[in-house]
């Protein structure tokens, strides 16, 4: 069997690799250099609870691609050589308002049905393990088992274990239009080619929606651009990951942090403004003022492929054959990539998956 695999982002590669793994002949078509801009310019958390306000139909997805985290990124490693970092350092999700310190309390008990190690921890204790944090917090909510990811190196890892796998890579020409014929995809095509395969898998991520239309697929994806400072000379070292309902602060395993994120509706621009600095640097005063003394090495910027309901569209579209969508993953694709690419490819090559993506049914937006 050959699929067609469109977008070399972290689904995309994630996707191709594991279909590769269980013996389907995969081409991954790239538009844009060897692409996954997004997805390196990521905070790279693997958080199934510290941006999830409330409890989501999402969440037993969430924990099972966290669960599958450690193994996931050990094989990359081995394979390639590059580590991708992973940690699973936790998180103290803090509160800064009685308010948050309320949402706090009222979480800890569907989060517990997890993570039965999830715990509250007083302002004291809070800033005893993590010192830089702001004295005026109101109370902390300790999630040991989330972790993070460094995106910029598991993106390198993925594109060479996609290159070291005999996956055809096939870059620098986007996939122009999804071939089909009586209700069937059959291939794609590109200004300089066209391809056919057994299954196509749209993994386009925030240029989902475009590549469907001529198909009266409706699949709405809005990039949402966020903007990421990283900082150095920490003045007081991170350990964990801070995150507030402002932002949130992410260690990474050479002593420097990033600060994130700015959620803008700015269309495809990628440019980061002096106001999304200005919004980032007031997160971190709110978060660990020290950290205000840290210097600044830089930015990312990346366009995350946000659905209506922040939730992504995996599987097929009703009255499509072999074309499977595995597309906007918005807040939660770095989260979401190995769990992703297990259902996607038990859906192509076993026709079902075991794993819980009923939410994420691709048709509940469909017109
Ligand atoms: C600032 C920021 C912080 C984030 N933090 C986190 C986090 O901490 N944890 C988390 O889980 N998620 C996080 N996210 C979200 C996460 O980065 C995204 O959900 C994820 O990267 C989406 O991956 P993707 O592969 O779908 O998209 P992308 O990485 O955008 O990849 C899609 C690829 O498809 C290619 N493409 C598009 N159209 C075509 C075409 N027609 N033909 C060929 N190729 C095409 C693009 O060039 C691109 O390379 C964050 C995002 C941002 C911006």
């Amino acid at each position: 069997m050959r699929v067609i695999v469109v977008g070399a982002g972290v689904i995309g590669c994630a996707v191709a690799l594991e279909l590769r793994r269980r013996g389907a002949e995969v081409v991954l078509m790239e538009g844009y250099a060897e692409g996954g801009h997004t997805s390196a310019a990521s905070a790279g958390m693997v958080n199934p609870f510290s941006l999830t306000p409330n409890e989501t139909p999402a969440l037993p997805m969430y924990w099972r691609s966290r669960q599958m985290y450690p193994e996931w990124t050990r094989t990359l490693y081995e394979a390639t050589g590059i580590d991708p970092e992973w940690r699973d350092t936790g998180c103290l999700r803090v509160a800064l308002t009685p308010a948050d310190a309320e949402q706090l309390r009222a979480n800890l008990e569907w989060i517990r049905r997890y993570d039965t190690a999830a715990e509250l921890l007083d302002a004291p204790t809070a800033r005893q393990i993590e010192p830089a944090l702001n004295d005026a917090i109101e109370l902390a909510l300790h999630l040991p088992s989330e972790g993070w990811v460094h995106t910029e190196r598991l993106m390198r890892a993925l594109h060479r274990a996609v290159q070291l796998n005999g996956i055809k890579f096939d870059t620098g020409y986007p996939v122009l239009s999804l071939l089909h014929r009586s209700g069937r995809v059959y291939g794609v095509r590109t200004a300089h080619s066209a391809m056919e395969g057994d299954a196509i898998v749209v993994a386009t991520g925030a240029w989902t929606t475009a590549l469907l239309l001529p198909l009266e697929i409706h699949v709405p994806v809005e990039p949402v651009r966020g903007v990421i400072l990283k900082l150095g000379d920490l003045p007081v070292p991170v350990r964990r990951i801070l995150s507030a309902p402002v932002g949130y602060l992410v260690p990474r395993a050479d002593g420097t942090a990033l600060i994130g994120a700015t959620r803008e509706q700015a269309g495809y621009n990628m440019y980061a403004t002096a106001e999304g600095y200005a919004h980032l640097l007031q997160a971190l005063s709110r978060i660990a003022p020290a950290m205000l003394h840290a210097t600044v090495l830089g930015h990312t910027v990346g366009l995350r492929p946000d659905t209506p309901d922040h939730s992504p569209y995996i599987g097929t579209i009703q009255g499509f054959e072999r074309l499977y969508l595995a597309a906007g993953h918005a807040y939660h694709g770095i989260l979401l990539a190995p769990a992703t690419a297990h259902a996607v490819a038990d859906l192509i090559l076993n026709g079902a998956t075991e794993l819980p993506i009923a939410p994420f049914d691709p048709n509940r937006f469909v017109r």
